[in-house]
């Protein structure tokens, strides 16, 4: 049951998005037509560069949020531009199609971000394994240096006690002797 309701949900989703963007060329199309509102007369259909929220319009104006006063969508908010009344092509834009195409470029770079962290843990798990591994190997390293060293201080030592008492037991030999 959850399962199907979850699966359904993006879909219904994916299927909103290209409802409302058809929704929003019908609009523009309209709109074009009408000469009840002058101001989304102004606008240049251009879904590559108008992906999401208008950060800039095509006359490098900041763009602004306005309210529609059309009896088909009162009060709906839209991007415009300050310069609209100038003559030029100037970007317009439904504010609810340009948030839902925002969210879906949010999800979408959710998405491959959380792909990038799965892939570094799993580069992170690796390194640990390696690590292990090669912390199993060093103490085999380190006995058999501990080994070397002990031989080493061992000999040391009985050379040592060799030549102190080699000496000690002439010079005692020859203190007895004379
Ligand atoms: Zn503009």
């Amino acid at each position: 049951m959850g399962q199907d309701y979850s699966y359904s949900q993006p879909s219904s989703s994916e299927v909103d998005i290209d409802s409302l963007l058809l929704d929003e060329a019908e609009l523009y199309a309209d709109e074009a037509q009408s000469s009840y509102n002058a101001e989304p007369v102004q606008y240049q259909p251009d879904p590559e560069a108008d992906e999401g929220i208008p950060t800039r319009c095509y006359c490098g104006g900041e763009p602004v949020v306005g309210t529609s006063t059309t009896s088909k969508d009162p009060y709906r908010r839209y991007y415009t531009c300050p310069n609209v009344d100038d003559g030029d092509c100037h970007i317009w834009k439904w504010w609810d199609v340009a948030v839902v195409e925002e969210l879906r470029d949010f999800h979408r770079e959710f998405r491959q971000l959380t792909e990038q962290v799965s892939e570094s843990e799993q580069k992170v798990v690796k390194l640990e394994e390696s690590v292990a591994e090669l912390s199993k190997k060093k103490p085999v390293a380190s006995n058999g240096f501990e080994v070397v060293a002990c031989l080493l201080v061992c000999l040391i030592v009985i050379i040592g006690l060799v030549v102190f008492f080699l000496p000690g037991g002439g010079s005692n030999g020859s203190n007895e002797s004379v």
